[in-house]
């Protein structure tokens, strides 16, 4: 059985790549609005301040912002010098020529390669959107599930009073009995 898998661009041939297309920003926390904190008011009435978990990181205050990736595909020129073709058919160009073995080949797949500026152009576009909206899905979900642990948040510290609470008052009970044990000996 023989096939035949059409390689869309020749070598040496000079076309438009979406480009690598991504840029780090860092923008306000949605949750905390940049105030870093919280204001809990508990079922009591109490009300209480805790650290934002969406813009905190382990071990850390919270910084009050994000670090979020930004889409940025544009055309980039792109010479066809090698090409790749994968098991399942897919065809992949390098850049780097056959004789240069400097450095680790670094080869991008033919969908993302475009012979026209403005094919390329409309497919970068379409790639900054889903990236944009990617990016947009993972600050709410992060949102969300920031919000889901200030409950734990208040219940962890909640039992940590409770439990110095009664450390202290067995330690004074202690001391107490010290005490009275000292004064019956003078
Ligand atoms: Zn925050």
């Amino acid at each position: 059985m023989t096939g035949t898998v059409e390689i869309p661009f020749a070598i040496d041939q000079t076309v438009w790549h979406v480009g690598s297309g991504r840029r780090e920003e860092w923008v306000p926390c949605p949750d905390c609005a940049g105030e870093r904190r919280h204001h809990v008011r508990l079922g009591n009435g109490e009300e209480i301040t805790i650290w934002c978990e969406t813009c905190r990181r382990a071990g850390e205050t919270p910084s009050g912002r994000l670090l979020v990736w930004i889409g940025e595909h544009k055309p980039t020129e792109f010479v066809c010098r090698r090409v790749s073709i994968e098991w399942d058919g897919r065809v992949r160009y390098s850049e780097k020529p056959r004789d240069d073995e400097s450095s680790l080949t670094r080869y991008v797949g033919a969908e993302d390669l475009f012979d026209s500026f403005e094919a390329c152009v409309v497919a970068c576009g379409r790639r900054n959107r889903d990236r944009k909206q990617e990016e947009d899905d993972r600050i709410r979900r992060r949102a969300a599930s920031g919000k889901e642990t200030i409950p734990h948040t208040v219940h962890y510290w909640r039992r940590q009073i409770r439990q110095h609470r009664q450390n202290l008052e067995y330690a004074e009970r202690e001391l107490q009995i010290l005490k009275e044990k000292k004064d019956k000996h003078e």
